[in-house]
């Protein structure tokens, strides 16, 4: 029978191997090293003739099947897991661009994104040329024959500006560049990356697929859809394995030489997190829905921002792309940082944190703390005002959440 359901598919994936023990759960294999039955088994594994697992910074059964279940669900080429979101986007950069050539991305990035393409990358010769990624003429004046891929968010955070991914894609496939996605924020049983012609997409597992902030944990997806030929960086790649050259130049160079791989009971959350995942990014967006709804009607609140609100400007391109579920994060607006402050002072099942999609509603001002390195026009630059609130929702109860809130409203 042909299997739909996102989560039905979660509870329903085979081990690569039968457990002895009919075990229903993924066992731990907390092992460093695995063993061979003789001399000539370890030649032919080592030379690629015999699958196996040898050494866990290179794989591991634990999170091999965290992988498979993750490409099974996005139904993708290949997945490699990996030990943090920022793994899985500098692993993925280094492979794609060396030296002398350049990337081009958005003004809007993560944070620790943002400083990875401008400072940290620039010293081993990988420029990042930034750009209006709405603006397709600008995209292209950037692009020259050393450009190698463009690499966007699907959602910024905390402006929640939502992507314009056919274009990205449209002019990615013009000039045979690779488009890579940061898809964290759009859980993958709202997001089918491949639809819109991205070919690979990264992942901060920390977020939502680790059932809520249970572990750290990347992932790099690849969604089969590129040409890697037009990359002379996978050139010794693509003679051997064809498809398969991107996950096999990580797998064989930089994954495995950098050490970024994901421990095995951190896969364990991860499995356990996928079975959840559509569960909880439900119940999230319900609750966004009602406090959407709740912010709109309060005297107290100048503006509410969640895509995923048929009032918002983004509606429609949420509804596009992320079947109306555009991530579980949303911001609102108080008269002063004054007036931000005390309600989060006043907080009390609502966390004063800089997660996201934890199962608890988690809140941040955004002006204060992520963005208090910027100066005050880059802050305005990037929407950034000192009146806005960013809410991470979580699972609670929401009647709880709204008394919460209006009472801490209410002072
Ligand atoms: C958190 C986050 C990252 C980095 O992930 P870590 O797991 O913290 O390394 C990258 N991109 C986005 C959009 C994120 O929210």
């Amino acid at each position: 029978m042909e299997i739909k359901g996102f989560t039905t598919r979660a509870l329903n994936i085979p081990f690569a191997k039968a457990d002895p023990h009919n075990s229903l759960q993924m066992p731990l294999y907390e092992s460093v090293a695995f063993e061979f039955d003789s001399a000539e088994q370890i030649e032919a594994s080592f030379k690629g003739e015999y699958a196996a697992h040898v050494y866990s910074r290179s794989s591991n059964p634990t999170v091999e099947y965290f992988e498979q279940k993750l490409k099974s669900l996005t139904k993708s080429h290949g997945v490699l897991a990996v030990s943090s979101g920022m793994a899985a986007v500098s692993n993925t950069i280094m492979a794609v661009a060396n030296a002398g050539e350049n990337i081009i991305s958005g003004h809007q990035l993560f944070g620790h994104t943002y400083a990875l393409l401008s400072q940290s990358l620039p010293g081993f010769g990988v420029e990042t040329r930034f750009s209006d990624l709405k603006k397709k003429e600008k995209i292209e004046k950037l692009i020259d024959e050393n450009t190698r891929a463009i690499y966007f968010e699907t959602v910024t955070n905390p402006q929640l500006e939502i992507a314009d991914i056919e274009m990205l894609a449209e002019i990615a496939r013009k000039h045979d560049l690779l488009l890579i996605a940061d898809s964290t924020l759009t859980p993958p049983n709202t997001f089918n990356a491949s639809k819109w012609g991205v070919n690979i997409e990264v992942v901060s597992t920390t977020k939502y697929i680790s059932g809520g902030a249970t572990a750290f944990g990347g992932a790099i997806i690849d969604h089969g859809n590129f040409n890697w030929n037009e990359n002379p960086n996978f050139s010794a790649y693509t003679e051997k394995f064809g498809d398969n050259a991107f996950i096999a130049k990580l797998r064989k160079n930089i994954y495995r030489n950098t050490g970024g791989s994901m421990a095995p009971q951190t896969a364990r959350f991860m499995i356990n997190g996928l079975d959840i995942l559509e569960l909880r990014v439900e119940k999230c967006y319900r609750n966004c829905l009602a406090l959407g709804a709740f912010f709109q009607s309060h005297p107290k609140v100048k503006a509410v921002e969640y895509p995923g609100l048929k009032c918002s400007k983004k509606f429609a391109l949420a509804k596009k792309y992320f079947s109306g579920v555009p991530g579980t994060i949303m911001t609102f607006d108080l008269e002063s940082k004054e007036a931000c402050f005390s309600f989060m002072n006043r907080l009390e099942i609502i966390r004063r944190a800089t997660n996201l999609n934890d199962n608890k509603t988690l809140v941040i001002h955004p002006h204060s703390t992520i963005y208090a390195e910027f100066s005050e026009t880059e802050r305005s630059g990037a929407g950034i005002r000192d009146t806005m609130l960013r809410l991470s929702v979580g699972i609670e109860n929401v009647e709880d959440l709204i008394t919460e809130i209006e009472r801490a409203l209410n002072w």
